[in-house]
């Protein structure tokens, strides 16, 4: 079975109903969402009565729940200690990421492991590690540690990097791995030969510990560091290489979540650029669809 969708909203006032109904006027089986703003940590309480209907609504599309995720907000940063408030903070936020999932009845929150901001790798991922391990398993949730593009002091854009920080994570059956295909891109990670890297990946961490994968195409060329996200098959990577990454039996079981940049900003691509994957065929005048459709 195919699990595709991509990046919703979260309203305040219609919360996981409102992102369920947004999700589902995309054509997708599942989504992601941030509990509030991403860039910063303003959240307002859970509302049972929407969570309970939109669990009703998800049911009666065949929206498994278990596959829906949420994304902790890009500010928090584990690999930094600088300021013991600071990093008490981020510890704090993210365990109450965990609880308002587990209220949401979301099962897996994808978190950027951090930047190390000046401190060091090994400084950064023994920060990282011991934040994870002060929170995880008070909550039946998964963190999902996302692959990332090594723009500025980013730690995880290797796999050596994530393994080194799950090695020092005591609860193993609560951390998990997002690919994002971009990043990978970016980092140097050629997606061409996704299944050798999926080898790679298997030998070093376990394919069991994918937990979502973002699709995106990406505007930089292979190893740039750069981390720009380009629209389905508009990128250097390519339409026949995300549907193979799409498509790929290793991960069926796995979430496929499109975070494609907005047509001019303002317009959500998803509805058709999932359309396009379901078809396996690549629309070269989609962009300038959408912008016709508006
Ligand atoms: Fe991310
Ligand atoms: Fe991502
Ligand atoms: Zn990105």
């Amino acid at each position: 079975m195919l699990y595709i969708g991509s990046h919703v909203g979260f309203k305040k006032d219609s919360q996981l109903l409102g992102s369920v109904r947004e999700a589902l006027s995309y054509g997708a089986n599942t989504f992601m969402f941030y509990t509030g703003a991403p860039q910063n940590t303003n959240r307002y309480p859970i509302l049972d009565s929407l969570t309970l209907e939109a669990m009703n609504l998800m049911k009666e599309n065949g929206i498994d729940y278990s596959k829906v995720v949420v994304h902790a907000p890009y500010i928090i940063n584990l690999a930094n200690d600088k300021d013991p408030d600071k990093f008490i903070f981020s510890v704090r936020f993210l365990q109450e990421e965990l609880e308002r999932c587990e209220l949401l009845g979301i099962k897996s929150l994808v978190l950027h492991p951090g930047s190390h901001v000046g401190l060091g790798l090994d400084t950064a991922i023994s920060n990282i590690a011991k934040g994870l391990n002060m929170i995880l398993g008070t909550h039946d949730v998964k963190i999902l540690l996302e692959t990332m593009a090594g723009k500025g002091t980013e730690v995880g854009s290797s796999l050596e990097e994530i393994k080194r920080i799950i090695d020092l994570v005591d609860d193993k059956s609560h951390i998990g791995v997002c690919l994002d295909t971009c990043h990978l891109n970016d980092a140097g990670y050629d997606v061409k030969t996704f299944d050798s890297f999926l080898d790679r990946f298997d030998s070093l961490i376990g394919i069991d510990k994918i937990g979502c994968i973002h699709i995106n195409d990406s505007k930089n060329t292979l190893g740039a560091h750069k981390d720009r996200h380009e629209n389905f098959g508009f990128g250097t990577i390519g339409f026949d290489t995300l549907v193979s990454v799409v498509y790929n039996e290793r991960l069926s079981q796995v979430p496929k979540i499109l975070e494609t940049p907005y047509v001019d900003r303002e317009y959500p691509p998803y509805k058709y650029e999932i359309e396009m994957i379901k078809n396996k065929t690549f629309d070269t005048q989609l962009i300038e669809k959408i912008k016709e459709q508006i």
